[in-house]
């Protein structure tokens, strides 16, 4: 009686903590809209809510200045009913385990979304990168594989860049899982350097996939891609990635931003100009040819292609009523709050590009490296960031197709796709034992 008391105890605590993050409390109630949209059964539901595995482990380092810090990492395998745990690593201060539970639930849905045999999942260490020197960031990602090496591997559980992590944090990853096996391991990580077996076109693919679908879009409504006005907030992978696509379509990127600010040109900025300028100086501020311009501000002016790149619950119930938009492309994963998806949906006037399907070039194109990987035969650039227009274009028709049919807003019918496609999979295998 008293094992079970404690069990029933530990459960509420954990479900408190979910509870109490808004990011998951998003999450989980996006869930529950489309849960109850497809009606689907009580048993079902509450299984492909809540996470499979939370693991939570305490990462000790030894700092430059001969401190040793404690910091904390967690990775979330939400579910593994269709295949190995696909999701990114994150490096931000922001990072807990509300915040990861909930990315890795949109990583299931993105994966079920493009049909990926992929489950979903999502890891953070709440660190602040930009403060710490290589040789710590080298030592914090090291160790925190090693705390991961009972519950990763090429068939288990698969991670992959995100927000403060890059190839370089992916092939120190590759070395201690290899170093650990004896041999080299390339399909235990995706967004690796192509020296180490990475596939061409990963560093740019979701911010490629991020413009491929805002053009798609615009095209759709009547509008051309070439002229299109277009503001990213985040200048990072995904925003700087989406930025330079546009620019190769022929669209004007007038404004982007970064953490430390935001600049604008009406004539759209250069991009081979401030590719460069970043590259030196880590950061868009203080590019000549541009005007220094507020952050939030930029977000509420008048363009055709808005694409919010950087963090969560940017779009709010705050800025939503005066955007100027056509489309809204979410690079980032959970930009827009309920409150603002509310807002844009009773508009109207504002075509969202759902996150789980904008950004999914990324898992996409790390789905094809894993497939190189494991049959170890790489594809040129050309080939994989084909076969991902196509794979993505597919799933925007599918999603349009489920919108306009079932009368959706473009995040619910794809979020409703994908959970359905969840919940099938997890029909078919039954309840063990
Ligand atoms: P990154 O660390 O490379 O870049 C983040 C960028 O956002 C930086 O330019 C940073 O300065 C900026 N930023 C942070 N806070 C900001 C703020 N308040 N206002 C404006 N800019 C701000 O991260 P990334 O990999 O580009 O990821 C960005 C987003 O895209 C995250 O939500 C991530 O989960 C999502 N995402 C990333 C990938 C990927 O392949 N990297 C794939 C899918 C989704």
């Amino acid at each position: 009686m008293r094992a079970i008391g404690r069990r029933i105890h530990t459960n509420r605590a954990v479900k408190e903590i979910l509870l109490q993050s808004p990011v998951f409390q998003m999450a989980a109630k996006q869930f529950d809209e489309v849960a109850d949209f497809l009606d689907l059964d009580d048993r079902l539901r509450e299984r492909c809510k809540w996470p499979k595995r939370l693991i939570t482990v305490t990462v000790p380092i030894r700092m430059d200045d001969g401190r040793t810090e404690i910091f904390f990492g967690h990775r979330v395998q939400h579910h593994l009913t269709r295949g190995a745990i696909k999701g990114g690593l994150r490096y931000h201060p922001s990072v807990d385990l509300g915040e990861i539970t909930a990315l890795a639930l949109w990583m299931t849905w993105k994966c079920a979304l493009l049909n990926l045999p992929f489950g979903g999942g999502k890891g953070g260490i709440n660190c602040d990168p930009r403060t710490m020197s290589q040789g710590e960031l080298e030592r914090l990602t090291r160790r925190f594989t090693m705390e991961m090496i009972p519950f990763i591997g090429p068939e288990v559980d698969v991670m992959a860049p995100d927000m403060g992590t890059n190839e370089q944090t992916m092939a120190w990853m590759t070395d201690t899982y290899s170093t650990h096996s004896g041999h080299l391991v390339p399909s235990i990580v995706t967004g690796k350097p192509l020296n180490l077996q990475g596939s061409c076109g990963r560093t740019r693919a979701t911010g490629h996939g991020v413009a491929f679908t805002a053009s798609n879009s615009l095209h759709k409504r009547g509008y051309k891609v070439q002229g299109a006005k277009a503001i990213v907030q985040g200048f990072g992978n995904v925003g700087s990635h989406t930025a330079y696509t546009l620019d190769s379509y022929d669209a004007l990127v007038i404004g982007v931003s970064d953490v430390g600010g935001a600049i604008w040109n009406d004539k759209g900025l250069p991009m081979d100009k401030l590719r460069k300028h970043v590259q030196k100086h880590g950061t868009i501020l203080g590019f000549k040819e541009s005007e220094p311009v507020d952050p939030q501000e930029i977000l509420t002016r008048e363009c055709d292609i808005l694409a919010p790149c950087a963090i969560d619950r940017t779009i709010t119930g705050e800025n939503a009523p005066h955007l100027k938009c056509k489309v809204l492309a979410e690079g980032a994963n959970g930009p827009t709050t309920p409150e603002a998806d509310r807002i844009i949906n009773e508009r109207g006037d504002i075509f969202v590009i759902p996150d789980i399907l904008c950004n999914a070039g990324g898992v996409t194109v790390s789905y094809f490296e894993w497939v190189q990987n494991l049959q170890h035969y790489s594809w040129t650039e050309r080939e994989v960031l084909g076969k991902m227009e196509a794979m993505l274009q597919s799933a925007q028709a599918r999603v349009t197709g489920f919108a306009k049919k079932n009368k959706l807003p473009q995040r619910s019918a794809a979020q409703a796709i994908a959970i359905e496609t969840v919940a099938e999979a997890k029909s078919s295998r039954g309840l063990f034992p």
